[in-house]
């Protein structure tokens, strides 16, 4: 019997490095499924429709919220981002592990339902070196700088309820040790199938005991 998948649930405050990461991580995890968020927010330059977000309309948004299609939704910094339910649900269901890139907030509201899954938590190594890289990145202009700034903040103080955290030194590093959660995972006595029927023949005897 094939396993259902593991969902995989990555947060870090905004210039934590997770784009990076989450990059690195498609070259070493080929087959690690990425899930890809619903958003009102405009596209930055160089980002493609339908590999970082489905860009949609604030109607589109609503019509869906309405019609049940998100697992979980939240508003980010004045805009409406949503995890599509039905394709997390396919990929885990065919057994292939899927990775959610959340807000805090989305977290939590999972957490609230009891949803299945590890908590990922990427932390920046100081609030000094968070806000040299959103400088650095210049996506944004100084006032949303600063309200993601802020907002960091109140995500760090969140991490607690995460079930690993990963302070982000270096990207490389960080996808490593990343790389590692996600394989280690997939051992857990929980989802140990036996790969014979002496196996679980043993194993269902002890259970019976
Ligand atoms: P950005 O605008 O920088 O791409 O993302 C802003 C924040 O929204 C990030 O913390 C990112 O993880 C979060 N985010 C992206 N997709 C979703 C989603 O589907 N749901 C929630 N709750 N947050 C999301």
């Amino acid at each position: 019997m094939q396993s259902n998948g593991i969902v995989f649930i990555l947060s870090a405050p905004s210039g934590a490095g997770k784009t990076t990461i989450c990059k690195l991580l498609k070259q070493k995890l080929p087959d690690l499924k990425f899930s890809i968020s619903h958003t009102t927010r405009k596209p930055r330059d160089g980002e493609v429709e339908a590999t970082d977000y489905y860009f949609i309309s604030q109607k589109e948004f609503e019509n869906k919220i309405q019609k049940g299609d998100f697992l979980e939704w939240a508003k980010v910094f004045d805009s409406f981002y949503g995890t599509g339910l039905e394709t997390i649900e396919h990929h885990r269901n065919k057994g292939q592990n899927v990775l959610v890139e959340l807000d805090v907030q989305g977290a939590k509201s999972l957490r609230m339902i009891n949803y299945k899954a590890v908590f990922i938590f990427i932390m920046p190594p100081s609030l000094k070196e968070l806000k040299s890289r959103l400088n650095k990145r210049a996506t944004e202009s100084v006032n949303s700088i600063q309200n993601r700034l802020e907002e960091s903040k109140k995500e760090i103080q969140q991490s607690t309820q995460y079930d690993y955290i990963l302070t982000n030194f270096d990207a490389e590093k960080t996808t490593n040790n990343l790389y590692s959660i996600i394989t280690a995972e997939q051992f857990r006595e929980k989802r140990y199938q036996p790969s014979s029927p002496d196996i679980r023949d043993l194993i269902d005897k002890k259970e019976s005991n």
